[in-house]
């Protein structure tokens, strides 16, 4: 970075411009709105400065700049002035430590000007460090079109109740709450309207209520997608960014663990098979606990939360204890699994159905109507499969699915180490075996599989071998 983005009190000091022609005037302008008082050189000022002058707005001598009166200066801006002449002044300033510029020329000058967005008390400045002034008046072109054009009434709105809603609101993490939903809410939403003594009204109801009522927390059970952390939703980012706790599995990749808002607790509830680190009673309790201090919660779940993921019981315990529960969906493991692998999960011929069932669920494998996943024309996800590989494939092939029928085998779907195998039906234990394939894998069971995209070598037997 070559400069420093500053902005700049100039009331009260000695702002100097040189010179006196259309871009004197216009930088006089704008030296007008931060309500400075120019003292402007010019041997021949045209007519608004010399209106500028009359209207008792900036001082005006009739004379060429000497470098003497440099002295006491806090800004000099050059404007239409010949070279040589501002090199030299230029050169002065630089040497007795006063902010300099000449206009576009950056390389003369100490300070050079911002493309400016007013939204007055919100100022944006842009620079491209004097290289692309086209390209910062587009930029600034973008971001005006982006602004509400009364952000700054509404900055002044919040401003005036900065000392009641510090008095009424002692504990900071409250407040930060309260002005967060201000200006997510809707007495925002009146401020930026310009309905503002509707604004005042609401906004007086607001403090004072605020004040009385114990803050009630809330808990989002939020779907962070099959791993990779740009399948996550821009509702599930929002949710992790406004967060005060987040309770994630040990599943969940550290680089989507980064979108956490940075003071926010992070507590690993982390269930993988086999090391059960926290029971679902004491997921609930935890989820219940801290919402009920005040703390807007997000359970952070693999997948969907409402897909093999317990949601809909933390939901319903939760809810039952009077908690608001939000819900984000996330991409499944089946999606994931199925795009990476390029396997359609429905296809026009091959499959016109496609179901999730699970090899590992409270022993609810036998319940499942095996005839009818047997039939073909359908696809079969498997979730957390692996270990039941062998029931599940010999149920299949008991109700009369084709013991050659093509399955795929996608282990760590959507992440750098993920590996996409292809195999048959009769042959699938044998293929996990041989790759020692571990969890997270998801299984799909139908002719769809056959569309897979194998990356590797991955084909266990090849097809073509087994039939
Ligand atoms: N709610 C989750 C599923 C949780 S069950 C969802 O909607 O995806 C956990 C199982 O999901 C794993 O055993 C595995 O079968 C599957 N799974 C989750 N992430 C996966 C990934 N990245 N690749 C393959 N399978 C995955």
């Amino acid at each position: 970075m070559k400069y420093l983005p500053l902005f700049t009190d100039l009331r009260e000091q000695t702002t100097v411009v040189i010179g006196g022609g259309e871009t004197a005037a216009q930088k006089l302008r704008l030296l007008l709105r931060a309500q400075a008082k120019p003292l402007v050189f010019a041997v021949s000022p045209n007519k608004e400065i010399k209106d500028m002058e009359h209207a008792g707005l900036i001082r005006l001598r009739h004379s060429a700049f000497d470098t003497a009166q440099l002295i006491g200066c806090s800004l000099v801006l050059i404007a239409d002035t010949e070279e040589p002449r501002a090199v030299e002044i230029a050169a002065a300033a630089r040497q007795a430590g006063i902010p300099v510029n000449v206009v576009d020329k950056p390389e003369l000058s100490s300070v050079i000007m911002p493309g400016i967005i007013d939204r007055d008390p919100v100022l944006i400045a842009i620079g491209s460090s004097g290289q692309a002034p086209v390209l910062v008046r587009r930029l600034r072109e973008k971001i005006e079109t982006l602004l509400p054009a009364r952000l700054g009434d509404l900055v002044s709105f919040a401003g005036r109740y900065r000392q009641a809603v510090a008095s009424a609101i002692r504990e900071p993490q409250n407040r930060l709450r309260f002005w967060e939903r201000f200006f997510d809410g809707p007495i925002a939403g009146t401020v930026l309207s310009g309905r503002n003594a509707d604004a005042t009204d609401a906004m007086l109801r607001l403090v004072n209520l605020d004040t009385q009522k114990p803050q009630v927390g809330s808990v989002a059970l939020v779907g962070a997608g099959p791993g990779d952390p740009d399948l996550l939703t821009l509702r599930a980012f929002r949710t992790l960014q406004d967060a005060d706790v987040v309770l994630h599995d040990a599943l969940i990749d550290n680089r989507m663990l980064d979108y956490i808002r940075r003071d926010a607790r992070r507590i690993l509830v982390g269930k993988r098979k086999g090391q059960h680190s926290h029971s679902q009673d004491a997921i609930n309790q935890l989820l219940l606990d801290e919402a009920q201090k005040g703390n807007r919660v997000v359970r952070l779940k693999g997948g969907d939360p409402f897909v093999f993921g317990r949601g809909g019981e933390e939901m319903s315990f939760l809810r039952a204890k009077g908690i608001e529960v939000e819900i984000v969906p996330g991409i499944t493991a089946a999606a994931g699994a199925a795009a990476v692998a390029g396997i359609p999960l429905t296809h026009r011929g091959l499959a016109s159905a496609v179901t999730f069932i699970t090899g590992h669920d409270q022993g609810a494998t036998s319940d499942l109507d095996w005839a009818a996943l047997a039939t073909g024309g359908q696809t079969l996800a498997l979730y957390m499969g692996v270990s039941t590989t062998r029931e599940i494939s010999e149920k299949l092939i008991a109700h009369g699915m084709a013991p050659s029928m093509p399955v795929a085998v996608i282990e760590n779907a959507t992440l750098l180490n993920q590996r996409v195998l292809r195999s048959r039906l009769n042959q699938l234990v044998k293929t996990c075996a041989v790759e020692n394939v571990q969890a997270p894998a998801l299984i799909l069971i139908g002719e769809v599989t056959s569309l897979a995209q194998v990356d590797e070598a991955f084909e266990y037997p090849p097809l073509a071998a087994v039939n």
